[in-house]
Protein backbone atom coordinates (compact mmCIF):
# COMPACT_ATOMS: atom_id res chain seq x y z
CA UNK A 1 0.00 0.00 0.00
CA UNK A 2 1.41 3.76 -0.94
CA UNK A 3 1.98 5.49 2.20
CA UNK A 4 0.72 9.15 1.95
CA UNK A 5 3.26 11.91 3.75
CA UNK A 6 0.84 14.92 4.87
CA UNK A 7 2.20 17.72 6.64
CA UNK A 8 5.15 19.39 8.70
CA UNK A 9 4.79 16.95 11.37
CA UNK A 10 5.11 13.94 8.66
CA UNK A 11 8.83 15.24 8.13
CA UNK A 12 11.65 13.35 9.04
CA UNK A 13 15.32 14.73 10.47
CA UNK A 14 17.02 12.32 7.94
CA UNK A 15 14.58 13.94 5.05
CA UNK A 16 15.71 17.58 6.19
CA UNK A 17 19.57 16.91 5.93
CA UNK A 18 19.52 15.39 2.56
CA UNK A 19 17.47 18.18 1.03
CA UNK A 20 19.82 20.82 2.52
CA UNK A 21 22.97 19.04 1.13
CA UNK A 22 21.11 19.18 -2.26
CA UNK A 23 20.79 22.17 -1.81
CA UNK A 24 24.28 22.87 -2.26
CA UNK A 25 23.77 22.77 -6.25
CA UNK A 26 21.81 25.12 -7.51
CA UNK A 27 23.08 27.50 -4.85
CA UNK A 28 26.35 26.85 -6.41
CA UNK A 29 25.53 27.22 -9.66
CA UNK A 30 22.37 29.21 -10.16
CA UNK A 31 23.09 32.14 -7.93
CA UNK A 32 24.89 35.13 -7.23
CA UNK A 33 25.54 37.17 -3.65
CA UNK A 34 23.76 41.17 -4.57
CA UNK A 35 26.83 43.43 -4.93
CA UNK A 36 24.89 46.67 -4.41
CA UNK A 37 25.41 46.24 -0.85
CA UNK A 38 29.11 45.39 -0.10
CA UNK A 39 28.09 43.73 3.35
CA UNK A 40 25.75 40.73 1.01
CA UNK A 41 28.55 40.28 -1.28
CA UNK A 42 31.24 39.41 1.39
CA UNK A 43 28.89 36.62 2.72
CA UNK A 44 30.34 33.27 2.17
CA UNK A 45 27.79 31.10 -0.85
CA UNK A 46 28.01 27.92 0.96
CA UNK A 47 26.10 29.45 3.82
CA UNK A 48 22.98 27.19 4.45
CA UNK A 49 20.64 26.98 7.60
CA UNK A 50 17.04 26.12 7.85
CA UNK A 51 14.90 25.87 10.99
CA UNK A 52 11.02 24.56 10.66
CA UNK A 53 8.94 24.92 13.68
CA UNK A 54 5.31 23.47 13.86
CA UNK A 55 2.27 24.26 16.33
CA UNK A 56 3.38 21.50 18.58
CA UNK A 57 6.71 23.24 19.23
CA UNK A 58 8.52 20.82 17.46
CA UNK A 59 11.44 22.04 15.84
CA UNK A 60 13.58 20.12 12.57
CA UNK A 61 16.94 22.30 12.24
CA UNK A 62 19.49 21.75 9.87
CA UNK A 63 22.24 23.43 8.46
CA UNK A 64 24.49 26.21 10.27
CA UNK A 65 22.39 27.69 13.01
CA UNK A 66 24.64 30.22 14.60
CA UNK A 67 24.48 32.23 11.19
CA UNK A 68 23.10 35.60 11.95
CA UNK A 69 21.89 37.70 8.71
CA UNK A 70 20.22 41.20 7.88
CA UNK A 71 16.15 40.36 6.99
CA UNK A 72 16.16 43.18 4.28
CA UNK A 73 12.72 42.51 2.64
CA UNK A 74 11.94 39.54 4.97
CA UNK A 75 10.96 42.27 7.57
CA UNK A 76 8.08 43.93 5.12
CA UNK A 77 5.57 41.63 5.97
CA UNK A 78 6.40 42.30 9.43
CA UNK A 79 6.36 45.84 8.92
CA UNK A 80 2.60 45.82 7.47
CA UNK A 81 1.04 43.51 10.36
CA UNK A 82 2.82 46.04 12.46
CA UNK A 83 0.92 48.99 11.05
CA UNK A 84 -2.66 46.63 10.96
CA UNK A 85 -1.97 46.44 14.35
CA UNK A 86 -1.20 49.73 15.54
CA UNK A 87 -3.85 51.43 12.75
CA UNK A 88 -5.99 48.67 10.79
CA UNK A 89 -6.38 48.01 7.25
CA UNK A 90 -7.94 51.56 6.00
CA UNK A 91 -5.42 53.75 7.19
CA UNK A 92 -2.99 51.10 5.84
CA UNK A 93 -4.25 50.56 2.55
CA UNK A 94 -4.97 54.12 2.34
CA UNK A 95 -0.83 53.98 2.01
CA UNK A 96 -0.50 51.24 -0.22
CA UNK A 97 -2.24 49.14 -2.85
CA UNK A 98 -2.62 45.24 -2.83
CA UNK A 99 -2.40 45.14 -6.36
CA UNK A 100 0.61 42.58 -7.65
CA UNK A 101 3.30 43.34 -9.56
CA UNK A 102 5.49 41.77 -12.33
CA UNK A 103 8.52 44.00 -12.22
CA UNK A 104 11.62 43.93 -9.77
CA UNK A 105 11.42 44.78 -6.69
CA UNK A 106 12.70 48.31 -6.74
CA UNK A 107 10.90 49.31 -10.05
CA UNK A 108 10.65 52.84 -10.66
CA UNK A 109 9.16 52.68 -13.76
CA UNK A 110 6.17 50.26 -12.23
CA UNK A 111 5.40 53.20 -9.40
CA UNK A 112 5.84 55.86 -12.24
CA UNK A 113 2.89 54.17 -14.14
CA UNK A 114 0.73 53.71 -10.82
CA UNK A 115 1.28 58.23 -10.46
CA UNK A 116 3.55 57.50 -7.04
CA UNK A 117 0.62 55.14 -5.43
CA UNK A 118 2.64 52.31 -4.17
CA UNK A 119 1.15 49.08 -5.69
CA UNK A 120 2.11 46.51 -3.07
CA UNK A 121 3.94 46.25 0.89
CA UNK A 122 6.19 44.21 -0.36
CA UNK A 123 8.10 45.64 -2.99
CA UNK A 124 10.28 48.84 -2.02
CA UNK A 125 8.04 51.19 -2.76
CA UNK A 126 5.03 50.04 -0.88
CA UNK A 127 7.36 49.16 2.21
CA UNK A 128 9.09 52.55 1.94
CA UNK A 129 5.49 54.38 1.92
CA UNK A 130 4.67 52.45 5.13
CA UNK A 131 7.62 53.56 6.76
CA UNK A 132 6.47 57.23 7.02
CA UNK A 133 3.62 55.64 9.11
CA UNK A 134 5.23 54.12 11.79
CA UNK A 135 5.41 56.39 15.38
CA UNK A 136 8.87 58.16 15.98
CA UNK A 137 11.05 61.03 15.67
CA UNK A 138 13.38 59.71 13.39
CA UNK A 139 15.40 56.43 11.62
CA UNK A 140 16.93 55.15 14.76
CA UNK A 141 13.43 55.31 17.08
CA UNK A 142 11.25 53.87 14.40
CA UNK A 143 13.16 51.17 13.92
CA UNK A 144 13.94 50.50 17.55
CA UNK A 145 9.82 50.94 18.33
CA UNK A 146 9.22 48.16 15.80
CA UNK A 147 12.49 45.59 16.73
CA UNK A 148 10.94 46.06 20.53
CA UNK A 149 7.41 44.84 19.65
CA UNK A 150 8.71 42.00 17.54
CA UNK A 151 11.05 40.72 19.92
CA UNK A 152 8.31 40.98 22.78
CA UNK A 153 5.34 39.81 20.29
CA UNK A 154 7.51 36.99 18.30
CA UNK A 155 9.55 35.79 21.30
CA UNK A 156 13.13 36.41 19.17
CA UNK A 157 15.75 38.08 19.45
CA UNK A 158 16.56 40.85 16.52
CA UNK A 159 19.30 43.28 16.58
CA UNK A 160 20.10 46.41 14.23
CA UNK A 161 23.21 45.59 12.10
CA UNK A 162 25.25 47.90 12.51
CA UNK A 163 27.97 46.55 10.09
CA UNK A 164 25.47 45.76 7.16
CA UNK A 165 23.97 49.37 8.10
CA UNK A 166 26.76 51.01 7.22
CA UNK A 167 27.44 49.30 4.47
CA UNK A 168 24.01 49.86 2.96
CA UNK A 169 24.87 53.71 4.06
CA UNK A 170 28.42 53.68 1.88
CA UNK A 171 26.60 52.98 -1.17
CA UNK A 172 23.80 55.94 -1.92
CA UNK A 173 20.81 53.86 -3.24
CA UNK A 174 19.31 56.17 -5.98
CA UNK A 175 16.61 53.94 -6.86
CA UNK A 176 15.34 54.33 -3.47
CA UNK A 177 15.68 58.07 -2.85
CA UNK A 178 13.53 58.50 -6.38
CA UNK A 179 11.32 56.40 -5.30
CA UNK A 180 10.78 57.79 -2.09
CA UNK A 181 10.59 60.83 -3.89
CA UNK A 182 8.12 59.89 -6.18
CA UNK A 183 5.98 59.03 -3.30
CA UNK A 184 6.45 62.00 -1.83
CA UNK A 185 5.10 64.16 -4.68
CA UNK A 186 2.25 62.19 -5.47
CA UNK A 187 1.43 63.19 -1.88
CA UNK A 188 1.95 60.00 -0.37
CA UNK A 189 4.73 60.06 2.33
CA UNK A 190 3.91 61.25 5.97
CA UNK A 191 7.11 62.21 6.69
CA UNK A 192 9.98 63.70 5.17
CA UNK A 193 12.23 61.58 2.24
CA UNK A 194 15.76 61.54 4.44
CA UNK A 195 13.72 60.53 7.75
CA UNK A 196 11.62 57.81 5.61
CA UNK A 197 14.83 56.48 3.80
CA UNK A 198 16.83 56.10 7.16
CA UNK A 199 14.02 54.27 8.83
CA UNK A 200 13.91 51.87 5.36
CA UNK A 201 17.36 51.45 5.86
CA UNK A 202 18.00 50.66 9.60
CA UNK A 203 14.71 48.13 9.02
CA UNK A 204 16.07 46.46 6.35
CA UNK A 205 19.48 45.53 8.86
CA UNK A 206 17.63 43.76 11.85
CA UNK A 207 18.93 40.69 11.55
CA UNK A 208 19.08 36.95 13.06
CA UNK A 209 19.00 33.51 13.11
CA UNK A 210 16.70 31.40 10.80
CA UNK A 211 15.50 30.36 14.35
CA UNK A 212 14.78 33.89 14.86
CA UNK A 213 13.26 34.08 11.38
CA UNK A 214 10.93 31.09 12.20
CA UNK A 215 9.80 32.61 15.13
CA UNK A 216 8.96 35.94 13.55
CA UNK A 217 6.61 33.46 11.08
CA UNK A 218 4.87 31.96 13.55
CA UNK A 219 3.18 35.42 14.22
CA UNK A 220 1.15 34.77 10.92
CA UNK A 221 0.04 31.39 12.60
CA UNK A 222 -2.36 32.76 15.18
CA UNK A 223 -2.66 31.60 18.76
CA UNK A 224 -3.13 33.31 21.67
CA UNK A 225 -4.31 36.81 21.64
CA UNK A 226 -0.29 38.07 20.33
CA UNK A 227 -2.13 39.44 16.80
CA UNK A 228 -5.22 39.32 15.19
CA UNK A 229 -6.35 36.59 13.26
CA UNK A 230 -7.53 39.39 10.53
CA UNK A 231 -4.33 40.93 10.32
CA UNK A 232 -2.37 37.49 9.79
CA UNK A 233 -4.58 36.58 6.85
CA UNK A 234 -4.50 40.23 5.24
CA UNK A 235 -0.37 39.48 5.48
CA UNK A 236 -0.06 35.87 4.76
CA UNK A 237 -2.50 37.10 0.97
CA UNK A 238 -0.12 39.65 0.63
CA UNK A 239 3.19 37.44 0.60
CA UNK A 240 1.20 34.82 -1.80
CA UNK A 241 0.57 37.52 -4.20
CA UNK A 242 3.40 39.56 -4.03
CA UNK A 243 6.11 38.31 -1.60
CA UNK A 244 8.69 36.97 -3.76
CA UNK A 245 7.75 39.75 -6.88
CA UNK A 246 7.72 38.61 -10.46
CA UNK A 247 8.34 35.03 -9.59
CA UNK A 248 5.56 35.01 -7.08
CA UNK A 249 2.55 33.45 -9.52
CA UNK A 250 4.91 30.65 -10.45
CA UNK A 251 6.01 29.63 -7.07
CA UNK A 252 2.36 29.56 -5.82
CA UNK A 253 2.08 27.18 -8.46
CA UNK A 254 5.10 25.06 -7.79
CA UNK A 255 4.88 25.44 -3.51
CA UNK A 256 1.93 27.42 -2.86
CA UNK A 257 2.89 28.92 0.34
CA UNK A 258 2.72 32.63 1.59
CA UNK A 259 6.50 33.73 1.13
CA UNK A 260 8.74 36.26 1.61
CA UNK A 261 12.11 36.35 0.47
CA UNK A 262 14.88 39.20 1.12
CA UNK A 263 18.24 39.98 -1.02
CA UNK A 264 20.13 39.06 2.05
CA UNK A 265 18.83 35.51 1.43
CA UNK A 266 16.69 35.30 3.70
CA UNK A 267 13.70 33.25 2.70
CA UNK A 268 10.23 32.80 4.85
CA UNK A 269 7.14 30.40 4.18
CA UNK A 270 3.74 30.18 6.64
CA UNK A 271 2.32 27.16 6.51
CA UNK A 272 -0.91 28.62 7.48
CA UNK A 273 -2.21 26.32 10.99
CA UNK A 274 0.50 24.21 11.02
CA UNK A 275 4.01 26.36 11.05
CA UNK A 276 6.76 28.14 9.76
CA UNK A 277 9.66 27.43 7.57
CA UNK A 278 12.81 30.21 7.54
CA UNK A 279 15.93 29.12 5.11
CA UNK A 280 19.08 31.56 5.01
CA UNK A 281 21.49 30.91 2.03
CA UNK A 282 23.03 34.01 0.44
CA UNK A 283 23.09 33.47 -3.54
CA UNK A 284 19.79 34.78 -5.11
CA UNK A 285 18.49 34.62 -8.54
CA UNK A 286 17.39 36.95 -10.81
CA UNK A 287 14.24 38.48 -8.58
CA UNK A 288 16.23 38.91 -6.01
CA UNK A 289 14.72 35.31 -4.08
CA UNK A 290 17.55 32.76 -2.60
CA UNK A 291 17.86 29.84 -5.08
CA UNK A 292 18.98 26.94 -2.10
CA UNK A 293 16.00 28.27 -0.08
CA UNK A 294 13.51 27.98 -3.38
CA UNK A 295 15.07 24.50 -4.06
CA UNK A 296 14.01 23.37 -0.23
CA UNK A 297 10.31 25.11 -0.19
CA UNK A 298 9.92 22.93 -3.34
CA UNK A 299 11.42 19.84 -1.55
CA UNK A 300 10.12 20.11 1.51
CA UNK A 301 5.77 21.42 0.21
CA UNK A 302 6.07 18.88 -2.93
CA UNK A 303 6.82 16.07 -0.03
CA UNK A 304 5.22 16.79 2.47
CA UNK A 305 1.66 18.07 0.31
CA UNK A 306 2.29 21.62 2.03
CA UNK A 307 0.76 23.67 -0.64
CA UNK A 308 -2.31 25.66 0.33
CA UNK A 309 -4.09 25.11 -2.83
N1 LIG B 1 17.57 46.93 1.25
C1 LIG B 1 17.24 46.24 0.05
C2 LIG B 1 16.94 47.24 -1.06
O1 LIG B 1 16.29 48.21 -0.84
C3 LIG B 1 16.08 45.34 0.28
C4 LIG B 1 15.54 44.76 -0.98
C5 LIG B 1 15.26 43.28 -0.91
O2 LIG B 1 15.61 42.59 0.03
N2 LIG B 1 14.66 42.76 -1.96
O3 LIG B 1 17.37 47.08 -2.15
Amino acid sequence: MKRYFIGLQSLTQSQLDAWVIQAQIPARSGGKLPDYIPGLAEAQPDWLAVHIRNVNGDIYASGDMTLSFPLMSAVKPFVLLYLLEQLGAERVFDQVGMLPSDRPFNSLAQLRADEGFPRNPMLNSGAIALMSLLPGTDGLSRCENLRQWLNEKADCHLVLDELILESVRSLRNETNIAIAREIADAGYLQASVAVTIDTYNQLCCLAGTVGDLASLGMLLVPFGDRVLPENCRIVKALMTTCGLYESSGSFAVQVGLPTKSGVSGALLSVVPGEGAIACYSPPIDAAGNSVAGLFLLEQLARNLHLSVF
